[in-house]
């Protein structure tokens, strides 16, 4: 078993999650939910005309009938059409007892005021009957599920104007390096942008979180230690950038000792961003992700989203896709899994692009998809299938 499956399994093992709350349904949206749906009537609740036009009982078809009534969406009729009588019904209006057969509007002539006559023989029957979508205490969506728009169209249908979700975790993101300036700043000899931090915030976002603390340090051992401790009182989770690998200011992994932190993992055997580090102490979280960019990018995307959406009690299953390789892969050393920035197409056909490593930010610009070449695979040749997931 690689690092990095020890590492899933042991995310779907943790015995953690956020607590439940009550939400009106509009603000549901993106949200996990932590109750199962389920119906309280049959859908549809009676049976339903799925045309304009003319309700009758299908023996009748060839025969001139009289229309007795026009029924409209919302009405309910207590009449019966009996033998050569139709009812005129529109889309959505609960077709009446003893018809079984609704002929569109587009296939009737009126032979008079009074009556009308199928010119379609073969007519569909046009009923949407009791219950064909779902039934009365049915499970319509279950416990787990990220909320997105056809759960909250399904929510609505089955009358939850309040629903039950994860509260939203507080999150304080701490970017580390006395290197880093803000976007805003030209760097000095010596310093680089903080792009981390705007990379995180936006993978957070994809996910519906936003955080409370947004901070940026210098590697110095005490500010670290009483920032930490800080946020500790206000956030559920703490994230930080940078100094989590074993340099003289690698700060973070010494800070979770000496603070007393359960630590879970601190290296990921995934190449480039091995160095991560997750603990815990009385309900608080901490990632340490990599300070270099595509690192933190693939931890953040490879383990810290599928630890968030534990915690968050969501069930989240990424989508991997099993392509078919444009290009002769190679690589020396196979002793961890390998993530390479990649293009799919629609015919899922895997094309390199220019990739120098774990600093080497702008080539995902113009990728749509991370390659995984798993541990002990040394080559994948062209025309060999390989699994990617879309960023
Ligand atoms: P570290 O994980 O702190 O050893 O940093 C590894 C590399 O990532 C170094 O080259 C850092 O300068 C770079 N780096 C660290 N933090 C950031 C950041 N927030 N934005 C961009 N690059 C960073
Ligand atoms: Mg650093």
């Amino acid at each position: 078993m690689s690092k990095y499956e020890q590492i899933q399994d042991s995310i779907k093992n943790l015995p953690f999650s956020f607590e439940t709350e009550e939400l009106p349904l509009e603000n549901a949206f993106m949200r996990v939910l932590r109750e199962n749906v389920i119906a309280d009537m049959d859908m549809p609740p009676f049976h339903k005309s799925a045309m304009d036009g003319y309700a009758c009982r299908f023996e009748d078809i060839g025969n001139e009938m009289e229309v007795l009534e026009v029924i409209q969406a919302g009405m309910f009729s207590h009449l019966t059409p009996g033998k050569n009588q139709c009812a005129k019904i529109m889309t959505g209006a609960a077709v009446p007892a003893g018809c079984d057969c609704v002929f569109k509007v587009e296939d009737s002539v009126e032979t008079d005021e009074k009556h009308v006559k199928c010119t379609n023989p073969k007519t569909a029957r046009n009923i949407c009957y009791q219950g064909e979508d779902y039934r009365l205490n049915e499970v319509l969506i279950q416990q787990g599920t990220i909320i997105s728009t056809p759960q909250m169209a399904v929510l609505a249908g089955a009358g939850y104007a309040k629903v039950k979700v994860t509260r939203q975790p507080k999150i304080s993101v701490i970017a580390t390096g006395s290197e880093l300036v803000s976007p805003s700043e030209k760097p000095k000899p010596g310093q680089i942008r903080n792009s981390n931090t705007s990379q995180l915030l936006s993978q957070l976002r994809q996910m519906n979180l936003d955080v409370v603390a947004n901070l940026m340090l210098v590697d110095d051992f005490k500010l670290l230690t009483e920032t930490f401790t800080k946020e500790l009182q206000k956030s559920d989770l703490i994230i930080f950038t940078g100094g989590a690998s074993v340099g003289d200011f690698d700060f973070i992994p010494e800070i979770l000792q000496e603070q007393g932190f359960k630590i879970y993992w601190d290296n990921t055997g995934i190449k480039p961003g091995n160095p991560m580090t997750f603990s815990e102490k009385n309900g608080k979280f901490v990632i340490g992700l990599s300070g270099n960019p595509v690192s933190s990018l693939a931890q953040f995307e490879l383990i810290a989203k599928p630890l968030i959406y534990k915690l968050l009690e969501a069930n989240y299953q990424p989508l991997r896709i099993l392509g078919t390789m444009d290009f002769d892969y190679q690589r020396k050393k196979a002793d961890r899994v390998a993530i390479v920035p990649v293009i799919i197409d629609e015919r899922g056909l895997i094309t390199e692009i220019p990739f120098h490593g774990s600093a080497h930010i702008n080539a995902l610009v113009s990728a749509n998809a991370l390659l995984e070449v798993p541990l002990n695979t040394t080559t994948i040749n062209k025309g060999e299938p390989a699994h990617v997931r879309p960023l």
